[in-house]
């Protein structure tokens, strides 16, 4: 029997059209237009790319979006001067500054500088900190996404086997913090870890957030379990042209699993439409409003 395919895709299309949803409200009840701003240093192709699709997501869902764009060459203070510009505007509810920031830039610095209520990547520590204690937070999007996914999979997920592979800050650790909320026994896997394909069997839960193209095999996976697959790795075609992977070899863990997210058109979509998601509970926090049903 062959998993389920979650389809992230379709469930980022309706978590859009409801941050859309919400902005009406918020315009027609509030006067309140949520804005996103999104800094991107340098000309990376890749961040080039997802800031682009991150301001068409904004203006598609009725959002004000201001893009600002530095040179490869900007100081460290310039970038900051842009950041504190934008905690002071008040018509900007959500800041983003795309990653990574070239070599000259202390990445943490710059997300040290931005305003914890409008820091809508949730990399702030002050929100790492909240989230952790079970306050209200702005949560990482792309672990945002993952978990609404499960939830949307699996309804409650309390008392399940969890196994996050990968303990980065931006996806790794905040998957587990969120997972250990929703009350998974929760395991974090990386590099150090003993045995990883038979700690992956132990999971109800597998998320695999790792940056290695389809390193975990079809007989990791216990059988009937939900499988998220975080990687975006470009392989070599024989053709002389590229594709994406996942993490997961994908054929072989469809085989075993319950359900499973593909790369691409699973947790990729998600992102985005959680941004928006994030943007709209910021603006509404600071403007001191429930946020729409
Ligand atoms: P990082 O490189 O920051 O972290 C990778 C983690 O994987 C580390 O904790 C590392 O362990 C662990 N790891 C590396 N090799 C192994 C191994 N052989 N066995 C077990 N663990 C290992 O990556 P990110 O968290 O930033 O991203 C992970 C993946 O997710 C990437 O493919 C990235 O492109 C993708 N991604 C996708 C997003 C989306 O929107 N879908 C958003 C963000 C990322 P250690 O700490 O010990 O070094």
């Amino acid at each position: 029997m062959t998993a389920t395919i979650i389809d992230g895709k379709a469930f980022s299309a309706r978590v859009r059209a409801e941050a859309g949803r919400k902005v009406m409200v918020l315009k027609e009840q509030h006067d309140l237009t949520p804005g996103l701003a999104v800094v991107l240093v340098g000309e990376d192709p890749a961040s080039q790319v997802y800031v682009r699709n991150k301001g068409k997501a904004t203006v598609e869902a009725g959002m004000k979006s201001e893009e600002i764009r530095l040179d490869v060459t900007a100081t460290e203070q310039e970038v900051l001067d842009v950041v504190h510009r934008l905690n002071a505007d008040p018509t900007i509810h959500g800041i983003l500054v795309q990653l990574p920031l070239p070599k000259q830039v202390d990445e943490m610095a710059v997300l040290d500088a931005i305003d914890p209520m409008k820091d809508v990547d949730g990399f702030h520590v002050i929100n790492t900190g909240r989230q952790a204690v079970g306050l209200p937070a702005m949560v990482p999007c792309t672990p945002l996404g993952c978990l609404m996914m499960l939830k949307d999979t699996l309804g409650d997920l309390s008392g399940l086997n969890a196994v996050v592979v990968g303990r980065s800050n931006i996806v790794g650790k905040p998957m587990a913090s969120l997972l250990l909320s929703e009350n998974c026994t929760v395991t974090i896997a990386h590099s150090r870890t003993r045995d990883l394909p038979a700690v992956c069997r132990g999971a109800d839960i597998l998320v695999a957030a790792v940056g290695r193209p389809e390193m975990i095999r079809g007989d990791w996976v216990k059988p009937g379990a939900t499988v998220i697959d975080v990687g975006i790795n470009r392989i070599p075609k024989e053709d002389g042209k590229t594709r994406l992977v996942g993490d997961v070899c994908f054929d072989e863990a469809v085989e075993v699993a319950g359900a499973i997210t593909p790369v691409p058109g699973g947790v990729g979509p998600m992102t985005i439409a959680c941004l928006l998601a994030n943007t709209v509970t910021a603006a509404c926090r600071q403007a001191g409003i429930d946020e729409p049903e």
